[in-house]
């Protein structure tokens, strides 16, 4: 068995099954930011990823990919069922997105939980060589700090949660709380998107464990665990390059013309998720048409909504709502040749996206609660000519890092309308200095600076830093 110095860890390998029996491998970015948020910085680091491949056979063994190396761990239908779509899914998402659907708890979710993260760590402890980095990645796999340390002492292990923390009121619901905050505290170091999630993860080892623990710091018998904030960030150059390319901007120019040239794109790309307000926003939305605030005739919405976990009820409950609730508004409000509404479901390419991007003079991102939120930064990111106003929820983690953005509460239809009005009306000299803004800080604070400062501190003075500084 190869062994590596950095292993990362993910439910998923950065990877579709479709690409890699062949071995013609090729980075294939899914719907899902971590693949995306990874992906400069693994391409240059010798490394092996840990994860799943898709699929519920036996686990395939696949060629490294570019010079990373693909460690496969397998799920049977069973494992599928009940921790990817069970426990993580239907229990752990919406418990830590405050709640807006009903998280559901059930004994054999958990069970297949421990069994699923248990497999997780022993492919990790085979692949790590001694005194080796390993970052495990986001809730699917909470409890593999502990596991791994237990097998591994001598190994340094991080743990990031891509996904908000809850307030102590919303998980102190969980049946198996301790076992899961004791899971992560097998980390050296667990990183959050927001400072508050740092705050509450603390707040909840005080209560539920009754260790000290700050903010910063948290005391496990001898060891010391460092918790933080590491907000996660987007290949911000890699996005402006792609926006500025002469085809995505000649394609853009033709899919403001397949629009019928209208005043004013609104764009926004969700995974179709209970998370990201679609209902609120086409609510919102379709209050001003029927008001005249808003006019088909010179305003296009475009909503990209790409189907995820389509076999979890409340996913397929709410894309028949979303699907319905278009349906209505492009009837009632839509002409023949101009819909209100321009509805898509396929996935896009970042080069689609990027034009798409430049073509949206309002990018409308207004989730109920999101980890981050990748999409606001990549809009941010394609504006090179620093136009286009920013719609951003206050409950997207992106909005503690992007205050230039028009912010609004997803919850408040009014002031939802309100911010929606405002951005589309606003002032080029208005915009442009706060799209200006935003872009700084997001070359400033790009993927690669999130890795480097949270490798870093993992790392303490170790030499992976170096390593990544050369090569990125
Ligand atoms: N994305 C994509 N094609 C699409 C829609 C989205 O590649 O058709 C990408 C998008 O560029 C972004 C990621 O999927 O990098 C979504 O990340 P985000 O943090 O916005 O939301 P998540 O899906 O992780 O909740």
């Amino acid at each position: 068995m190869r062994q590596s110095s950095l292993v990362v860890v993910a439910n998923r390998l950065p990877i579709d099954d479709s690409v890699a029996p062949d071995g013609a491998c090729e980075w294939r970015r899914s719907p899902g930011g971590l693949v995306t948020a990874l992906h400069p910085l693994l391409r240059h680091t010798p490394a092996t990823w840990v994860g799943w491949a898709g699929g519920t056979g036996p686990a395939p063994r696949l060629p490294d990919v570019d010079r990373v190396r693909m460690q496969t761990v397998a799920l049977t239908a069973e494992d599928l069922r009940d921790h990817y779509e069970g426990f993580a899914n239907s229990t752990l998402w919406p418990l830590y997105h405050d709640a807006v659907e009903q998280p559901e708890y059930h004994r054999r979710w958990w069970e297949a939980y421990q069994r699923v993260n248990r497999r997780f760590a022993e492919a990790t402890a085979e692949v790590a060589e001694q005194g080796a980095a390993v970052w495990v990645q986001d809730y699917h796999l909470q409890l593999v700090p502990g596991v791994l340390r237990e097998l591994r002492p001598d190994l340094r292990i991080g743990f990031f949660l891509h996904v908000p923390f809850p307030p102590p009121e919303l998980f102190m619901q969980l049946p198996r709380r301790a076992e899961l905050l004791r899971g992560m505290l097998g980390a050296d170091l667990i990183g959050f998107q927001r400072a508050q999630a740092a705050h509450n993860f603390a707040q909840l080892v005080a209560k539920v464990l009754e260790l000290p623990a700050t903010d910063r710091r948290i005391s496990v018998g001898e060891r010391v665990v460092r918790v933080g904030a590491f907000p996660v960030s987007i290949d911000t150059a890699g996005m402006a390059a792609l926006a500025d390319r002469p085809d995505v901007a000649a394609r853009a120019r033709r899919l403001r013309q397949d629009l019928g040239d209208p005043d004013h794109v609104i764009l926004s790309v969700d995974r179709m998720d209970y998370t990201k307000g679609i209902e609120q926003r086409l609510k919102a939305y379709s209050e001003l048409l029927a008001s005249g605030h808003v006019k088909v005739r010179d305003t296009v919405l475009v909503q990209v909504a790409v189907p995820s976990r389509e076999r979890v009820t409340q996913y397929q409950i709410l894309r028949d709502r979303v699907e319905r609730e278009v349906g209505r508004i492009n009837g009632e409000f839509g002409r023949v040749g101009e819909p209100a509404i321009h509805y898509l479901t396929q996935p896009f390419d970042r080069a689609e996206l990027a034009a798409l991007y430049r073509i949206a003079d309002v990018m409308a991102v207004t989730p109920l609660r999101d980890g981050m939120n990748l999409v606001a930064k990549e809009y941010v990111a394609a504006r090179v000519d620093d136009t286009g106003a920013l719609l951003l929820s206050e409950f997207a983690g992106a909005a503690a890092e992007l205050p230039q953005a028009y912010l609004v509460n997803p919850h408040d239809l009014e002031g939802l309308k309100q911010g929606l009005l405002s951005a589309l009306h606003a002032d080029p000299e208005d915009v442009t200095p706060r799209m200006r803004a935003m872009r700084g800080h997001l070359h400033r604070n790009d993927i690669r600076a999130w890795a480097r400062s949270y490798l870093s501190a993992l790392d303490e003075g170790g030499s992976l830093l170096t390593h990544i500084t050369a090569t990125g």
